[in-house]
């Protein structure tokens, strides 16, 4: 049984309504760690409404929480923020409410792209707005609890004086620098490092938040959360989801939400991925390299407990190649592969937006690659497209734009990812290079025998090696020769498929003045 089917009956064993729940700090260019957080609860999501079970998915952005540090994709200029609650900073560009909302809305986008359509919480608006006013005040209320339970799972000293609550300071509007010196009810006093000394009502919302360790708990009840996942940094003992349980049941009376921990996403050739240190590919480039049912089927394809390694290179290729095979493989038009489990519900999960009927138009993907080096856009890669009938006339618009969207995914990976060897120019004059005699003797007689077959990739490939036997050429140095003409190197995509994407006149043309 598919890992989502696994979780999602265990859910249902409880006839209820279910919210699964993820979240994230919108504190820079969401990772893709995150990603898998969300993919994996929107599999289990939609495997329960799948069995007839109720649900809702919800996303929660941790927008009250405070900025770390100046992380490096930040200006300097952002050191006076540091403390301050990421929705009450302004936005790196300018063009955002805050800066919580510059890095959360990219990530809405791109998760809408993947099918994914949460009920989005803010927690500052929901502290705000007093969603928090009863757990805070339990929270308060059971200060030495809460301290007593934490102190025993996380095995750390808490301060003498340490209350449940970080308080917005009214002057510096800090949330990490001030420290309660007394609460009574609803009044909380404190003393900042900013020399401000005050008093806050706990009644009124959005005058300080819960630490992270009880504010978790503190919203499962909320929201009623029954699922939520969480990376394995939170699940080592000791850890806040062991403390969160404790709290959930001892303080706010409520029963935790099952759970998945999963494994990091870890780039290939680089360690695991954190958003804080520069080395993080964002979600958002992900998706723009990778089709998005391709996406899905990475994280649909494995356990969460197993790492996932991404390899950004020629990985992204095979990692197509394996989704277009397992799509033939649903559509019954290739045998099963071996060793592969659960497939149809691997491929269903794998959709963004609906299961198709029937099979999607397929061009290899390594094709689409060469053929957006060839053109420069979509219009110029379906008159090539048309013209060597890859696809039919009459192709449908689903299909087209299919197509096109994996052409423009494969644009952005050329340009930022891809390694040099698969990447190519088609120079538009003849390339300054010296030829050797035999090469230009190839070249003459090449000319003499391209011009009356047929202009398609198997009739070009046969002809070359054609040649190359009657003429006792090697076979290397004909591909060589030319590469080098058309390309000015002497390595590229294979010859016969190439050549057969390039207007004939404008082959024999460059080769006339390569001879000449
Ligand atoms: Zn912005
Ligand atoms: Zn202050």
């Amino acid at each position: 049984m598919h890992w989502a089917d696994v979780l999602a009956d265990k859910l249902i064993k409880e006839d209820k309504k279910h919210i699964l729940a993820t979240g994230i700090t919108p504190s820079g260019p969401i990772h893709i760690g995150n990603m898998r957080e969300v993919l994996t609860t929107d599999a289990v999501y939609r495997s329960v409404i799948n069995k007839g079970g109720k649900a809702e998915l919800i996303y929660i952005a941790d927008d009250f929480d405070n900025l770390r540090k100046v992380y490096p994709f930040l200006p300097k200029t952002y050191e006076k923020y540091v403390g301050m609650p990421l929705s009450e900073i302004p936005c790196p560009c300018s063009k955002h409410k805050s800066y919580a909302d510059h890095y959360l809305f990219a990530f809405l986008d791109s998760l809408k792209e993947l099918g994914i359509n949460p009920k989005v919480y803010r927690a500052n608006e929901m502290y705000k707005s007093g969603m928090y006013e009863e757990s805070i005040q339990t929270a308060l209320d059971n200060t030495d609890k809460i301290k007593k339970i934490i102190e025993k799972i996380s095995k750390r000293q808490l301060p003498k004086n340490w209350i449940p609550f970080n308080i917005l300071c009214e002057q510096c509007k800090k949330i990490t620098s001030a420290k309660a010196e007394l609460y009574e009810f609803p009044y909380v006093e404190y003393s900042c490092e900013c020399g401000y000394e005050g008093k806050v009502d706990i009644r009124k919302g959005g005058v300080g938040k819960l630490p992270w360790r009880v504010d978790w708990p503190a919203r499962w009840k909320i929201l009623g959360v029954t699922y939520e996942p969480f990376g394995k940094d939170h699940g080592a003992a000791g850890g806040t989801h062991e403390t969160g349980v404790a709290i959930s049941k001892e303080i706010y009376n409520y029963s935790p939400p099952q759970y998945t921990m999963y494994e990091f996403i870890m780039l290939k050739g680089k360690g695991a991925m954190h958003s804080s240190k520069g080395t993080a590919l964002s979600a958002e480039e992900m998706l723009k390299m990778t089709p998005p049912e391709v996406l899905r089927f990475l994280l649909m394809n494995n356990q969460p407990n197993k790492h996932i390694q991404f390899d950004p290179g020629m990985g992204l290729l095979n990692l197509v190649d394996e989704y277009d095979q397992l799509e033939r493989v649903y559509f019954k038009e290739e045998e099963e592969i071996k060793g592969m489990k659960d497939l149809e519900k691997t491929y269903e999960l794998s959709q963004p937006y609906d299961i198709p009927k029937k099979i999607p138009f397929q061009l290899p993907y390594r094709h689409l690659v060469t053929l957006v080096q060839i053109g420069n856009n979509w219009k110029d890669v379906k008159k090539i497209l048309l013209r060597t009938n890859q696809i039919p006339k009459g192709i449908s618009k689903d299909n087209e734009k299919h197509l096109e969207q994996r052409s423009e995914h494969a644009i952005y990976w050329l340009k930022n990812f891809a390694p040099d060897m698969v990447k190519f120019e088609v120079k538009k004059q003849l390339p300054k290079i010296s030829l050797e005699k035999i090469q230009i003797n190839y070249l003459k007689i090449l000319l003499e025998k391209i011009n009356d077959i047929n202009w398609t990739a198997e009739e070009i490939h046969n002809k070359i090696y054609e040649i190359s036997q009657i003429e006792k050429f090697p076979i290397k140095i004909a591909f060589k020769t030319i590469y080098q003409i058309i390309l000015g190197r002497e390595k590229g995509p294979r010859a016969g498929f190439f050549l057969s994407n390039l207007d004939k006149d404008f082959v024999i043309k460059r080769i006339k003045e390569a001879v000449k």
